[in-house]
């Protein structure tokens, strides 16, 4: 049990003591010349930068000048949605597809089998092929194929194959890595901006970095400690609006900030009744051919053969504060019901709760992958860029649409997917040639304008042969049957 319980996920690799500061750098691999045919010159770049766990209100208790210069010259939601299973990898393959997870398939940061009892955590999970390229292509690999040069440092996904295609240029980070050290967040950015964008020239990157999630989970969201994380994030977003400065690419150059999931504290002190499965009366891990808990608030189960319903029963109704369902049976709003990765019994339990398999051995102070509607779950979104509003505050949405914006904003056909730029839209503003950069608005309004053509055209016609009609008839009138001219009139009412 103990192999199963010793987590060595992104989130808990700081209480194991692996904040080395060891910094390697993968080769980026060298982007061919970019196919420029049938693009436009008005579409801009695009950064999606992911600060992981970043939820939506820590700007509330801390100072953030840069986030809020940034919502000043831009847009700022008050919060989005993010799919369910509110964890890392799921959550940002959700940002990168626009697709729900039981569609995309990327169902948790740890890629498991359950005939052989391996399960592979968030890092080495990274390069598990299969378990990414699932059917649902990311956006690097959409804008390769529609000839745009698109390059992904850190981001989840981004050291897998899709289809046999990789994001060409990359950065995935080494085994041990100090997801928190403030001068490399700095030298990343260096490079994205200064190599990536202004050198070689690539229209769309993603970035990601590993706080506040990590001061959340070992500090609790409302400790100093997580605070702090939010001011560095918040220098952060300032020095990447310089550099973006320096390189004359202000103008050009879209940013969209957000995160995965948000965070909430978990409750503890004696202060709760903890969920400890194998205390649960009639519930036996003997009746359990493979299982995932011990993963914060959810977990799956696999039952063995012909215990399906015993341990469902045991379990269904066992504390308050724990939800079981078999997977058919999954709330449809949460859409994680539909993939055949999902184990026949899924559980998550209720904000500050966690679920401990044999006995609790879960310390963090803080979690997430709760209910998406928790507003603890819920993360921020700022965007800002030459196809952005300034000073807006938008409504909320969820985090499926950040994906056709995404295309959108990069002139690119989507794949199928889960959102609609209609519950973006809003948040950009109004370019006359945005739409020459998209083939499939460019269809539309083609077929707008030959339209409209036609339209003018046919009134033409019929202004000048009404207005010639009339004259004759007046001239007629005039010259023939003035006498007549009462009755003239029906007839003209009744002929048109
Ligand atoms: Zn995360």
């Amino acid at each position: 049990m103990l192999k199963d319980t010793l987590c060595l996920c992104m989130r808990c690799r700081e209480d194991l003591g692996m904040r080395t500061g060891w910094i390697t750098s993968s080769p980026c691999a060298a982007a061919p010349p970019r196919d420029t045919a049938g693009s436009g010159s008005t579409r801009n770049k695009l950064l999606l930068i992911s600060f992981d766990g970043f939820r939506w209100d820590y700007d509330r208790d801390v100072d953030t000048p840069n986030l809020d210069e940034m919502a000043q010259d831009g847009v700022k939601a008050q919060y989005v949605t993010p799919a369910f299973l509110t964890i890392t990898s799921p959550a940002h393959f959700t940002l990168l597809t626009g697709r729900y997870i039981e569609n995309h398939g990327v169902i948790h940061n740890m890629w498991f089998n359950t005939t052989t009892q391996e399960k592979k955590q968030y890092y080495m999970t990274q390069f598990v092929d299969s378990y990414w390229d699932n059917g649902s292509l990311p956006i690097w690999i959409t804008a390769q194929r529609q000839g745009l040069k698109a390059g992904s440092l850190h981001f989840p996904g981004t050291a897998a194959k899709y289809k046999g295609e990789i994001v060409r240029v990359r950065q995935v980070e080494p085994r041990f890595y100090d997801y928190s050290n403030e001068t490399d967040w700095r030298l990343n950015i260096d490079k994205v901006i200064g190599e990536w964008f202004h050198q070689q020239d690539l229209d769309f990157v993603s970035l990601y970095f590993g706080e506040p999630d990590l001061a959340g989970h070992k500090y609790g969201p409302d400790s100093p400690e997580r605070r702090e994380m939010v001011r560095q994030v918040d220098r952060t977003v300032g020095y990447i609006r310089d550099k973006i400065q320096d390189h004359g690419l202000t103008d050009r150059l879209n940013i969209i900030i957000t995160a995965d999931h948000g965070m909430t504290t978990v409750l503890r002190g004696g202060l709760v009744e903890e969920i400890v499965l194998s205390k649960i009366p009639g519930f036996s891990f003997n009746d359990i051919k493979f299982h995932l808990v011990d993963y914060g608030p959810a977990g799956m189960l696999l039952p063995k053969e012909g215990m399906l319903e015993k341990v469902y029963q045991a379990l269904k109704g066992s504390h308050p504060h724990l939800h079981v369902y078999k997977k058919e049976e999954m709330p449809a709003r949460l859409h994680y019901s539909n993939h055949p990765r999902l184990l026949p019994i899924i559980l998550f339990a209720d904000p500050g709760y966690v679920i401990n398999g044999l006995i609790p051995v879960q310390f963090h102070k803080g979690e997430h992958g709760f209910d998406n509607q928790v507003m603890d779950m819920k993360p921020f979104f700022r965007a800002v860029g030459p196809d952005f509003h300034k000073n807006m505050v938008s409504t909320p949405f969820e985090t499926v649409n950040v994906y056709p914006l995404m295309c959108h904003l990069l002139g690119i056909n989507p794949e199928i997917n889960d959102g609609h730029l209609d519950n973006t839209k809003h948040m950009l503003v109004p370019r006359k040639n945005m739409e020459g950069n998209n083939p499939e608005m460019n269809i539309q309004s083609q077929a707008v304008v030959g339209l409209s053509a036609v339209t003018g055209f046919l009134v033409l016609v019929f202004i000048v042969t009404t207005s010639y009609t009339l004259y004759k008839r007046n001239s007629a009138e005039r010259s023939y049957k003035p006498e007549h001219a009462a009755g003239e009139e029906k007839m003209k009412q009744t002929s048109f």
